[in-house]
């Protein structure tokens, strides 16, 4: 970790002092990604799409929109109508509610404590647009999320792979991209990160290989929460 550190001050000609750590939800905080991989290729099979659990996982954060057409013209010569865009998305929302079984990922809500107990600001940066998002984070990781420190669907305009979503957090936190540390899990995510500035942390929670992160630019990537709460250094 200090190594990533130096390279990133050498590279940046900055150094790293942190305030704030900046989260990603799915598969950084809740282990919903196996269920959306599930749900995808479900789904894709019914239209006849050559697509993988794995090109799920490359492909976390897009739009289901993005991630339908990346795909749909290799069969069919052309791109969905956006009635076919709705119908695909409606039955892989349908296969995700009926198998998901979602839990907080493993040591998540110790190293939360940790980052708080060090005086570090928490902020979560999410593509999700669920409503009831903080009820959520409340019941299961209590006293370590604000509303007032959050970025999600409603407050973007282009979302992740832009690096939109985390300019965001460091302007809402008054932070420099020096200030702050991201944890991310997915490939497009790490991407929108490391393009906002920001040290990242990749949490290889998933089925990647590790380059699928390192090709993105993270910074460091640890195969699970406890082995980057055995690293972490502040
Ligand atoms: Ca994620």
């Amino acid at each position: 970790m200090q190594e990533a550190i130096r390279l990133y001050n050498q590279t940046h000609k900055t150094t790293l002092q942190p305030k704030a750590v900046l989260f990603d939800m799915d598969g950084v905080l809740f282990d919903s990604m196996p269920f959306h991989a599930k749900a995808w290729y479900e789904t894709m099979q019914q239209y006849g799409l050559d697509f993988t659990e794995y090109d799920a996982y490359l492909n976390e954060g897009r739009t289901g929109e993005s991630t339908i057409n990346a795909f749909f013209p290799q069969k069919y010569n052309r791109e969905a109508t956006p009635d076919e865009i709705k119908e695909i998305y409606r039955i892989k929302s349908e296969i995700f509610n009926r198998i998901s079984d979602i839990h907080p990922i493993k040591g998540i809500y110790e190293f939360l404590k940790k980052v708080k107990e060090a005086g570090l600001m928490i902020f979560l940066v999410t593509g999700s647009g669920q409503k009831s998002l903080l009820d959520t984070l409340n019941k299961n990781f209590p006293d370590m999320f604000r509303q007032d420190r959050m970025v999600t669907a409603f407050d973007v305009k282009y979302g992740k792979p832009h690096p939109e979503p985390y300019l965001m957090a460091l302007q809402k936190g008054h932070l420099l991209a020096s200030e702050a540390i991201v944890i991310e899990n997915a490939p497009l995510g790490v991407r929108s990160a490391v393009t906002a500035g920001i040290f990242t942390i990749g949490i290889n929670t998933g089925i990647l290989r590790d380059e699928e992160l390192y090709n993105e630019g993270a910074n460091i990537v640890f195969p699970s929460v406890s082995e980057l709460m055995n690293h972490w250094v502040y």
